[in-house]
């Protein structure tokens, strides 16, 4: 087993059971025996006491999100990949890989586009690529910061942002005792 095939970090799990994510989130394919998929997570963070809470997690095969990213506009996906392209500062990940050093908290500490510490953050992104039931570190597993998903919105067009807020409204209701506080970023696939 290549030594960058880690277990999945539990901040990747499951938050509700605290067991891996079973399941693709669109096509329901089962994941943890060999399939190549991501895990997003989206966190708001309360530094000043050191917690956070969940607005969304889900993992996704590489066939659905083909899929998915196939409803962005043409342009929309060019900028965001030239964003990232231009923006992603990759050397922290695979300094850490290097050194064999699979602890999740470093990974995550900054921002992979802006540096920003993740105590920083209001809110933050997390993604992480995963074959079966392990976690692939390479250039994931990194954190997007809330000023990072700011910029990549900018760069959308309005058809874009509304397949992507139409994603999400399909697949995360709002709670009813959600703060509307949680909705008013739009949401960035990544
Ligand atoms: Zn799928």
């Amino acid at each position: 087993m290549p030594q960058n095939l880690q277990e999945i970090p539990a901040i990747f799990h499951n938050s509700e059971t605290g067991a891996p994510i079973e399941r693709c989130l669109m096509c329901d394919t089962y994941l943890l025996d060999d399939k190549e998929y991501i895990i997003e997570k989206a966190m708001v963070n309360y530094p000043n006491t050191g917690t956070t809470d969940l607005i969304w997690e889900f993992a996704i095969c590489m066939s659905c999100m083909d899929s998915v990213m196939n409803e962005y506009s043409k342009e929309s996906h060019q900028a965001m990949n030239e964003y990232f392209m231009d923006n992603m500062n990759l050397a922290r990940q695979y300094k850490l890989a290097r050194e064999n050093n699979f602890d999740v908290n470093e990974w995550l500490a900054s921002c992979l586009i802006t540096g920003k510490p993740k105590d920083d953050c209001s809110q933050f992104q997390l993604t992480v690529q995963c074959k079966g039931d392990k976690a692939i570190f390479d250039r994931t597993p990194f954190l997007i910061s809330d000023e990072a998903m700011d910029a990549v919105t900018e760069l959308l067009s309005n058809a874009t942002i509304d397949a992507m807020n139409k994603f999400r409204d399909e697949h995360f209701p709002p709670p009813e005792d959600l703060s509307p506080l949680f909705r008013d970023r739009d949401f960035v696939l990544i």
